[in-house]
């Protein structure tokens, strides 16, 4: 889960960071489209600019040449007010030009629009500024622009623009010269400014001075600008900045009529802005067109901007749709973690809790008690009352856990009754868990019914006990097992003997089946006698000389044969070897007795037990009413209708049913009612203290008297030892004796010998 939502985490941030680098790409790719589409405009201002300066000059050489030729042919600018009439004609389809003058190639004025006789004026050549353009006009046919100079006449910035006039042999007759008005030049359409270009630049090529500089603001000083030249490192910086970009030198440049971009920063406004030129080779002039950089700018952040706020609502988006996914799967995985981490039932904790908490616990503790709790007879609660009554008293049992575990301590359903309860029992544990057990243990009420119950509990001690989650379990699970052997309701704190049973009982469990092949078990047959004298029967009795444990108790190695899954096979195991031997020995003696076979829970529980019961008997040519079965009251935990259905087929056939141990197990009166039995035996526990206290004896008497108010045919007395424990049954009516007074259990063959002492039944006649 948590793996889960860092993917989530890593895949919004993934997509994140995509969309990011997505937009920035969009938005760089915007900004450089809109430059482009900026810089693609303004070339074409400057164009268009080339071609207005260009066939605006080539307008004005027409007019001049038609002026110049009209007053040279003939003298005719001799006749002074004609000549000014036939400029004042000519010029008025230019309005532009607003001075004129004819100077002869001396240098001397011959006619102006200056009211003052030209003589007056001072010759060209005498002005410094006039001078070089003067005579450059004399070397050439073309049209020769000035550098742009301030008329006084008109107060105003103006280009002066000569030509020179040439008779048959190539002298120069005259030089016609105009001044043209920079701001209504009509050379250009000045709504460009409005509209596009910021500011229309024609530079001088020549010497860098600005031949015309018109700009969408009004500018104070005009003259400065017109009077100096750019400066040469700005120069310098504009052709290599326009080298670069069109990759041409400037030569090539020059000649090839292409227009280029750059940004610069303008010497007049200080101002950033974006440059178009071409250059217009026919009057060595640069054909400038200026954008402002911010304007640009502003364009690209709005566009940009657009883009921003798009992003930024995607973005938004996407995190709150990542937000509700996490919360979503935030939910899921807390119901998810709620539901592997607690009972369904109760709502206590689980074992998984316990598995991913271990670490937690154990640096929280530092040490602490394991309990592990086994509620007891719960099973039968259920048999009883049905599992929704169970359901709902396990209910009630994990709340009054999850109560005192709230103080101080975890609570945990580890299965069906078993409950783990992790404390710290303070200085007194014994006495802790005491008032904890009786805390637990009081009576809990479900639908107005009242259970009286007790508990078991295995106690573990971290870190004695175990370090480890697992050996901990493990030992709170050992001392919960044998807290449960004996009796219900005890308190075991686990110890080294514990676990040393455990392992022993592990041992047995592993020897058993290589036993049974290897027949290492045997029998022995203790006799049963009829008070006084007569053999009534033969209890056959297992016993296992292991070559590894050496001789092992029955009543160590059935219960573990028992607990896992081998009786059955250890049983059939028995019966055959019982029956084969007591019905040689039946045979051989000609003496008839009851053969008594111990058989566990499981092993009479086995389907397929009363079959192969039949089949053995059979075949050693014994007869059913020949066998009695012994079981114990444990059996009366199980299912209580087959078993009886079980036992009555049995008793039909002719088996006798004897109850052993009488008074250990926790059989009902009612129910020994309902169980078809032959016998029943008296519990060695109460034949040892008959003589001597008072209870056994009356409990010895009071199963004697059981035993016949039901009618049963035999009350046997276990384990009689001594004449007056004999003698003390036989007076309260006990009929029959089985114990080291009479004989202890003896091997076939000594068996065999015994029988030839003792009075004995020729024919089966017990009853
Ligand atoms: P149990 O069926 O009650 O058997 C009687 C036990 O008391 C036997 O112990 C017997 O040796 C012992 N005993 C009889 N008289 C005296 C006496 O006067 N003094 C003393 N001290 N002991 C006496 P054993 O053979 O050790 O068997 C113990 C238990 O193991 C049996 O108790 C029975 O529950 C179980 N067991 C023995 N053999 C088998 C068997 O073949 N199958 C099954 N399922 N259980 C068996
Ligand atoms: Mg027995
Ligand atoms: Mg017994």
């Amino acid at each position: 889960m948590i793996q889960q939502k860092s993917n989530l985490k890593k895949l919004s941030y993934i997509t994140l960071s995509l969309i990011t680098v997505i937009f920035i790409v969009a938005g760089y790719d915007r900004s450089e489209n809109i430059y482009q589409q900026y810089a693609r405009e303004n070339e074409n201002y400057s164009n268009l600019i080339a071609n207005s300066a260009e066939n605006y000059f080539r307008k004005v050489d027409m007019i001049l040449d038609l002026i110049g030729n009209h007053l040279v042919t003939g003298d005719n600018y001799k006749n002074t007010e004609a000549a000014k009439d036939v400029f004042s004609r000519m010029l008025s389809l230019n309005s532009s030009i607003i001075a004129y003058a004819l100077i002869s190639p001396e240098g001397k004025y011959l006619l102006t629009h200056l009211d003052i006789p030209p003589e007056k004026i001072p010759s060209v050549l005498t002005r410094e500024a006039a001078r070089d353009s003067f005579l450059q006009t004399l070397q050439t046919e073309s049209l020769v622009i000035g550098r742009t100079y301030f008329l006084n006449k008109t107060k105003k910035m103006a280009i002066p623009v000569r030509k020179a006039f040439y008779d048959e042999n190539g002298e120069p007759i005259a030089v016609m010269a105009v001044a043209i008005d920079v701001e209504n030049s009509e050379m250009f359409d000045t709504s460009l400014l409005q509209s596009g270009s910021k500011i229309i630049h024609l530079l001088r090529d020549i010497d860098q001075h600005r031949q015309l500089y018109l700009h969408d603001a009004m500018l104070d000083d005009n003259e400065t600008i017109y009077q100096t030249p750019i400066s040469p490192s700005a120069y310098r910086k504009a052709l290599s900045l326009i080298s670069e970009n069109s990759g041409m030198d400037i030569e090539r440049f020059k000649q090839s009529n292409q227009s280029t971009s750059f940004r610069f920063t303008n010497q007049v406004d200080q101002v950033e802005y974006l440059v178009s030129v071409r250059y217009i080779e026919t009057l060595g002039l640069w054909a400038n067109s200026y954008v402002k950089a911010s304007e640009i700018r502003n364009a690209i952040f709005i566009d940009v901007a657009k883009l921003i706020a798009l992003y930024l609502v995607m973005a938004a988006v996407l995190l709150t749709l990542f937000r509700k996914i996490e919360e979503t799967e935030n939910q899921k995985r807390k119901e998810l973690e709620f539901t592997a981490h607690h009972d369904s039932l109760t709502g206590l904790n689980n074992r998984n809790f316990l598995i991913q908490n271990a670490q937690r616990i154990i640096d929280h503790y530092k040490s602490f008690y394991f309990l592990l709790i086994d509620i007891d007879g719960l099973k039968l609660v259920n048999d009883i009352h049905g599992h929704a009554f169970g359901d709902d008293f396990l209910r009630i049992f994990a709340e009054r856990l999850a109560t005192l575990a709230s103080k101080r301590g975890e609570a945990i359903r580890l299965s069906g009754d078993e409950f783990l309860f992790i404390t710290d029992l303070g200085f007194n544990p014994v006495q802790t868990v005491e008032a904890f057990k009786q805390e637990l243990e009081a009576p809990i009420s479900v639908n107005d019914i009242q259970i009286n119950f007790t508990t078991s509990l295995g106690i573990a001690r971290y870190p004695m006990d175990g370090k480890r989650l697992s050996k901990l379990i493990s030992s709170a699970d050992m001392a919960l097992h044998d807290a449960k052997q004996s009796e219900k309701g005890l308190v075991v704190f686990f110890d080294k003997a514990i676990e040393e049973g455990f392992i022993r009982r592990a041992l047995i469990e592993k020897s058993i089946p290589q036993a049974i092949r290897q027949n290492q078990f045997s029998l022995v047959y203790q006799p049963q006698i009829r008070y006084p004298d007569t053999l009534y029967g033969v209890e056959a009795l297992i016993r296992w000389h292991s070559p590894e444990l050496g001789f092992v108790s029955p009543v160590e190695f059935i219960p573990v044969a028992e607990s896992s899954g081998l009786m059955p096979q250890l049983g059939e195991t028995i019966i055959e070897k019982a029956c084969e031997e007591i019905s040689r020995v039946k045979e051989k003696t000609r003496c008839q007795f009851q053969l008594s076979l111990n058989i566990s829970a499981k092993q009479f529980l086995h389907p397929d037990f009363s079959q192969h019961l039949m089949a053995t008997i059979e075949r050693h040519k014994l007869t059913p009413k020949e066998i009695t079965l012994e079981l114990t009251e444990s059996i009366f935990v199980h299912d209580m209708a087959t078993l009886i259905s079980t036992l009555d087929q049995l008793k039909a056939v002719g088996f006798k049913i004897s109850m052993d141990d009488f008074g250990t197990g926790f059989s009902s009166l009612s129910m020994l009612r309902k169980i078809p039995l032959n016998e029943i035996k008296i519990d060695k526990s109460f034949v040892d203290d008959i003589t001597t206290e008072r209870s056994a004896e009356y409990v010895a008497k009071t199963i004697i008297l059981i035993g016949k108010q039901l009618e049963y045919e035999v009350v046997l007395a276990e384990g009689a030892e001594a004449a007056e424990q004999v003698a003390l049954l036989v007076e309260q009516g006990c009929n029959t004796f089985q114990g080291y007074y009479f004989s202890k259990p003896l091997p076939v063959e000594q068996l065999e010998s015994y029988i030839e002492t003792i009075r004995c039944h020729a024919e089966q006649d017990l009853t």
